[in-house]
């Protein structure tokens, strides 16, 4: 067995720098070393005292490049990949212009395996190691995307998404529908290799209670698996949905009240949200997922990161492509600063980074498994340039410390930040 000895600035976590210093939570080395044997991480720690300890292994000098835990994006719809950055509409109108047409295609298998293909490698490209991907109603859709990631060894979530009402014919399927190919699907990837299934009803407006309530009885039959959907994103979804559901007592009440709230789910946005349905969070032990350049993009609202994690609700950071504006984490945690400047708190490079990383996987319920940068973690691994171009490099140059260092990639690079990832221990390769 090959072992491989990444050499360089180490960045990993031993805590969460939202609720504690972040201090305490980061696990800095100037010179750094990250071992790997067989698609794991084996060791991390000094680098001068792992080639000493391990001398066979092959070493990769990445010099004064950051060696970070591979971005794992929590929310994002793969099949609007060709849809990012299209223009002047609010959510609504968003998904009827744009989304629906655009989604209406992935009946047809080789437009999927295309479109997955091109998605997984933007994703790759940009550092992003994990990505967590609504499909569309067709399950070859769904094929599409595990398959993809399955020849590059990737570890994703994905599932169908349920629709039976308030959308187009050609994007509709039914109560029953829904439940036999989530079902069907489930029993298909789940734990197949790195794939994780998540059962995906779109959102509340487009899902009958009748649709609701067989997707609620899915995930009792099956609670290991994730649930995906979308949460308070808007004002006027708000209103849509509550004239949809008048006996609802808030947005996550329609959720809830079928089963679709649990420890393993995973709500999208939850902006706009209500006393009660924080509470229910945290209680449950759900999962919130931030996407701020999709927020400013739509135009949805401001989400209230320190104030969710204060009430202990888990976070992960996601693009929301194509809803989201850029297919890269670092933009990602860069609009996650704008929005905490917007609401009086500059967050620290550090938070930002954990995020991208440990937030996300924690969010997942794969803590310790994928964005870590430590011992028995998958090694999925994201080398960054922090003086890749000559706007940054100006910057970074004068820094003070690695967080000045690092702080002007965040807000500034793109995919010509990542020098080198690693999947499952393997040096990927466009
Ligand atoms: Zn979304």
């Amino acid at each position: 067995m090959t072992q491989h000895l990444l050499l360089g600035q180490t960045l990993g976590f031993s805590g969460n720098p939202l609720t504690g210093a972040w201090q305490d939570a980061v696990q800095f080395n100037s010179a750094g070393g990250v071992l790997v044997a067989d698609g794991k991480i084996v060791a991390t720690g000094d680098g001068a005292t792992l080639r000493q300890a391990y001398p066979q292994a092959l070493a990769t000098n990445y010099g004064n490049a950051l060696i970070t835990a591979g971005f794992v994006d929590a929310h994002m719809h793969y099949p609007q990949t060709g849809i990012i950055a299209s223009w002047g509409k609010q959510l609504i109108d968003w998904l009827n212009t744009y989304t629906f047409p655009e989604e209406s295609q992935f009946g047809d298998k080789t437009y999927a395996d295309d479109v997955a293909d091109r998605a997984l490698d933007l994703a790759l490209a940009h550092g992003t190691t994990t990505l967590t991907s609504f499909c569309t109603i067709h399950p070859q859709s769904v094929d599409a995307f595990f398959e993809a990631a399955a020849a590059r060894n990737m570890a994703v979530v994905a599932g169908k998404t349920c629709m039976d009402r308030n959308a187009p014919d050609s994007l509709r399927d039914t109560a029953k529908t829904a439940y036999d190919d989530s079902k069907a699907l489930l029993e298909k990837w789940h734990g197949k290799g790195r794939a994780t299934y998540a059962i995906t009803p779109r959102f509340s407006p487009t899902s009958t209670p009748d649709q609701l309530t067989a997707l609620g009885a899915l995930w009792a039959e099956h609670p290991h698996c994730l649930m995906q959907t979308h949460l308070s994103e808007q004002l006027p979804e708000i209103a849509w949905m509550r004239s949809l559901f008048p006996n609802a007592r808030d947005y996550l009440d329609t959720y809830e009240a079928f089963g679709l709230l649990g420890t393993n789910g995973l709500y999208g946005h939850a902006i706009h949200l209500e006393d009660r349905e924080i509470a229910r969070l945290s209680e449950m032990g759900a999962a919130v997922v931030h996407c701020p350049t999709s927020n400013t993009f739509i135009g949805s609202g401001l989400f209230d990161l320190l104030g969710l994690a204060k009430a202990s609700i888990s976070i992960g950071l996601a693009t929301d492509t194509g809803g989201g504006s850029s297919f890269s984490m670092l933009r990602t945690m860069a609009a996650a600063y704008e929005i905490g400047q917007l609401r009086g708190t500059a967050l620290h490079p550090a938070q930002l980074m954990w995020l991208a990383t440990e937030g996300s996987a924690d969010a997942l319920k794969m803590s310790g498994k994928i964005g870590h940068l430590g011992a028995g973690a998958a090694a999925d691994i994201t080398v960054l340039d922090l003086a890749s171009t000559s706007a940054i490099a100006q910057r970074s140059g004068r820094a003070k410390d690695v967080w000045d260092a690092l702080f002007p990639t965040i807000m500034m690079g793109d995919d010509r930040a990542i020098k080198d990832v690693w999947i499952a221990g393997k040096r990927w390769a466009a």
